[in-house]
């Protein structure tokens, strides 16, 4: 059974193709730019590796990009699919679950109403999510779908952890708690963790630190997330590309009067133009321009990098506390499967968990790899985070 995974944002749409049963990726591709000047599609066949196609079609709608999609699958050349009713079921990634989703669900119409009843948690992400559902299902009406939802791994985590400490009410009115996102991320990882590790997964305490342009970490203790950095929004915790991370909350009010500006507005200051980007005096947000520039002595750099990976460093050692001790710490996306010089600054603090790095296997780039020695107290990976995949194993099990 082939499942199409869909990743829908405003403007943009990801997809994949993947076989259920070889878990194999037959497609991928992009459209971007939808409703704007300009707007393209790039599809890839993997199955046959026919390479790159890019075209600049308009697309006014997500409509229009879903049916340049499926006709892109099922092109006579260049193709994957002989018809769509090789498509056995759609996976859709949704963003925001609220309390409502604790796991992967079958779309209904009562489905979409609950998540349009927790939009207003998510405002830019699950309406866009969404309107990819609702395409999908007017072009493929009776192909099941799936929703997928990045918070519903983080669902088990005990009240302890998700509620902030502020009047009950915001709680019991507006459902302000923590929720935390990449959650199919941490789901895989962790899986794929215990499994390299030879562990039983509901026998294991894991670390999974999910360093990319966004970036959190979680605790996973005998197969449960029990805590997670990101939280009502995925602002807190990690410093990450743009993002502040966690701060001071009196911040807001005092930088608003400083610079006589709203609070919305310093809050799109604190998502848009502080983390790395802003420690690194403006250099960049990308780790691949911040380990350049702290090679070539560019003090700003440095201090982006170095806090970057001391706040991961403080969080391992909580979660460690949390779950009183750690079997497995696993690096995954971008950052974390590829920066060597960030996995071994990060693990230099853990000495005291017996915590010793492998230089040399560190600094391989493989998809799954032991980075800790042999007499390691503790399993240290980095770990290929495969969200699309997550997403289609949730699909097949559902709809198989
Ligand atoms: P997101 O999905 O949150 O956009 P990714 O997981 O794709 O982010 O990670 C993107 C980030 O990974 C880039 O911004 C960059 O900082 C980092 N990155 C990617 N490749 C490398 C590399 N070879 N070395 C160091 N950092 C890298």
């Amino acid at each position: 059974m082939n499942i199409l995974v869909i990743n829908c944002g405003s403007s943009s749409l990801k997809f994949q193709v993947i076989n259920a049963e070889s878990e194999k990726l037959l497609a991928k591709g992009l459209c971007e730019r939808i409703g704007m000047d300009g707007s393209c599609i790039t599809y890839e066949n993997k199955a046959d590796n026919t390479g790159k196609e890019f075209n600049e079609i308009p697309m006014p709608d997500h409509n229009k990009a879903v049916s340049l999609v499926l006709s892109a699958l099922t092109n006579e050349k260049t193709g994957v699919l002989k018809s769509l009713s090789e498509i056995g079921a759609v996976g859709h990634r949704i963003v925001h679950g609220g309390e409502k989703f604790t796991s992967s669900v079958v779309i209904t119409d009562e489905v979409i109403e609950a998540i349009k009843e927790v939009s207003d948690l998510a405002p830019l992400h699950n309406p866009a999510n969404l309107i990819g559902v609702d395409a999908c299902m007017s072009l493929m009406p009776g192909t099941p779908m799936v929703a997928v939802f990045d918070t519903a791994f983080h669902q088990t985590m005990p009240e302890k952890a998700y509620m902030y400490a502020l009047p009950l009410k915001y709680y019991r009115d507006y459902k302000v708690r923590r929720y935390g996102f990449h959650g199919t991320s941490h789901s895989f990882v962790s899986k794929e963790a215990a499994k390299v590790a030879g562990r039983a997964y509901d026998d294991c305490k894991t670390i999974v630190c999910h360093l990319g342009n966004g970036a959190s970490i979680s605790a996973v203790m005998n197969g449960k997330c029990v805590d997670t950095s990101m939280g009502l929004t995925p602002l807190e915790g990690l410093i990450m590309g743009t993002r502040s991370g966690d701060l001071d909350p009196a911040i807001v009010d005092f930088i608003a009067g400083k610079e006589g500006i709203t609070a919305t507005e310093v809050t799109n200051v604190l998502n848009k133009k502080s983390g790395v980007f802003a420690l690194s005096d403006g250099l960049s947000s990308d780790f691949r321009d911040l380990e350049d520039g702290y090679k070539g002595g560019n003090k700003y750099a440095k201090l982006a990098v170095d806090a970057f990976c001391y706040r991961v460093a403080k969080y391992i050692g909580s979660y460690t506390a949390a779950m009183n001790g750690v079997d497995v710490i696993a690096f995954t996306a971008g950052i974390g499967e590829n920066s060597a010089f960030v996995r071994e600054n990060i693990m230099a603090y853990l000495g005291y968990l017996g915590v010793a790095c492998d230089k040399e296997e560190n600094a391989k780039r493989e998809d799954i790899h032991k980075i800790s020695t042999a007499d390691s107290k503790v399993l240290v990976y980095s770990i290929a985070t495969n969200e699309e995949l997550a997403i289609a194993r949730e699909t097949y099990e559902l709809t198989k």
